[in-house]
């Protein structure tokens, strides 16, 4: 009998991660990845700023599986296989260790994603994977016993075949995949930033509110952590996590919509309220545009005075009904109008792809073509910031490659 042949196609993250547990569990199959363009794990080398954010310090599958907007009850099976303690051990065994910042993100040590890299391509020389370059492949011709892979420069036989293509932004992408009968949900990016175009608190760029809540107006999508106001609108990840979470509804919307900003996080009016009322007794006589009693900058402050109109002059004794309320409004429901959406530098994301319901979790493989596997950023699987989507790909990779042949 003919060698058995384990083809990867996509030589990214989850396409290394396949090759390297392919051949760790079939070890006299041949493995080979087939790679699009000139230059293995590009994503990889860019990411979490030239840092590669790992994985996540989250160790309990269920609670890992929440931070996914799409493919969470998926991964919550698939962690069972190959969870973030998993990855640590994995990385641990080949020399690489990993630092956990207080946030959770786990990067290494080094401190530079070429460490992982380094890691995947010597593993990959060791075991013996084969790499083909500059290789796009455009059709898998489905025989009885296997696969033939049509690429740009090879006809190549297959016994059992993993696409670990990433991320398409176009759904004319997908079209090779569909003639085989998968269904593919709607391509849409994922973790962006909000454009603010002409408004005028992009003139704040810099101010960070270490614990804001950004709502989305009309719907129950909430954002709550760090906000950034940058040069184009806002960012951080109080506004990356709505931008995942809400990804479908944003796109529906094209991108234009109106968010609410509650700048004391999830303070409630009532206390707000107290607040106020504290603040006039003790220190009844100072004018409040120069006592700024809250975790917001003084430039910010001065900001929402201004916008909710209250006389610059006024002390804090003076403020009475009206300008209370609208000092109130301004702090929890501040409006703004959200025109478009820009690219965050340090990570973005496809939501959509293949669908999950034609993937059998447990070995990856295709409910359609049996023999196909999938793994990665192809499926419709995405995570929010934080080194979920790359656990996503060490994941099903692992698991494709583990369980591609019998
Ligand atoms: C700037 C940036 C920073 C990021 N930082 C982080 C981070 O720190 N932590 C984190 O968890 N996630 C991060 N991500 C997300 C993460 O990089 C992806 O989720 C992950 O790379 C997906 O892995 P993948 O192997 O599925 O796809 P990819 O890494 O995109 O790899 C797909 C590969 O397939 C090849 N290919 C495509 N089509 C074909 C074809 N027809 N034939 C052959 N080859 C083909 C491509 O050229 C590519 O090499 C970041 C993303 C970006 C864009």
């Amino acid at each position: 009998m003919s060698k058995q042949h384990i083809v990867i196609i996509g030589g990214g993250a989850a396409g290394f991660f396949a090759a390297l547990s392919a051949k760790k569990h079939h070890p006299t199959a041949q493995v080979s990845i087939l790679e699009k363009s000139s230059k293995l794990l590009a994503k990889v080398k860019v990411s979490g700023g030239g840092r590669c954010n790992v994985t996540h310090a989250c160790f309990d599958n269920k609670q890992l599986s929440t931070y996914y907007p799409r493919g969470e009850n998926y991964l919550k099976k698939a962690f069972e296989q190959f969870n973030a303690q998993s990855t640590i051990d994995w990385f641990a065994e080949r020399g690489i260790r990993m630092k956990t910042y207080p946030d959770g993100c786990l990067f290494p040590e080094s401190n530079d994603s070429q460490t992982i890299i380094d890691c995947f391509l010597s593993e990959a020389k060791k075991l013996g994977v084969h790499i083909w370059m500059n290789q796009g492949v455009k059709k898998i011709e489905v025989l009885p016993h296997g696969f033939k892979l049509h690429s740009d420069q090879k006809i190549v036989d297959a016994t059992r075949v993993i696409v670990t293509t990433g991320g398409q932004p176009k759904r004319s992408n997908f079209a090779w995949l569909e003639e085989l009968g998968h269904d593919i949900v709607e391509p849409l990016p994922s973790l962006f930033t909000f454009n603010m175009p002409e408004n005028p608190v992009r003139e704040l760029m810099g101010t960070v509110v270490e614990k804001a809540s950004v709502r989305v107006e009309g719907t129950k999508l909430l954002g709550q952590g760090p906000l950034l106001i940058t040069h184009w609108g806002m960012s951080g990840p109080a506004v990356l996590l709505l931008s995942a979470w809400g990804a479908r509804i944003l796109a529906e919307k094209t991108y234009h919509f109106h968010v609410l900003v509650n700048w004391l996080n999830d303070k409630k009016e009532v206390d707000l309220r107290a607040d106020i009322e504290h603040t006039a007794q003790l220190h009844g006589a100072k004018k409040v545009q120069n006592l700024n009693p809250f975790p917001i900058t003084n430039r910010l402050w001065h900001f929402l005075l201004t916008k909710a109109d209250i006389p610059s002059e006024i002390r804090w004794h003076e403020l009475g009904k009206k300008n209370t309320n609208k000092l109130v409004n301004i702090l929890l429901n501040d409006r703004y109008e959200v025109k478009g959406k820009t690219t965050f530098k340090e990570e973005f994301v496809t939501a959509g792809g293949v669908a999950m319901t034609n993937i059998d979790i447990r070995n990856m493989e295709s409910k359609r073509v049996p023999g196909l596997h999938f793994a990665g950023e192809i499926l419709d699987i995405d995570g929010v910031t934080g080194g979920f989507n790359f656990q996503a790909a060490w994941t099903t990779g692992y698991i494709a490659g583990k369980n591609c042949l019998d």
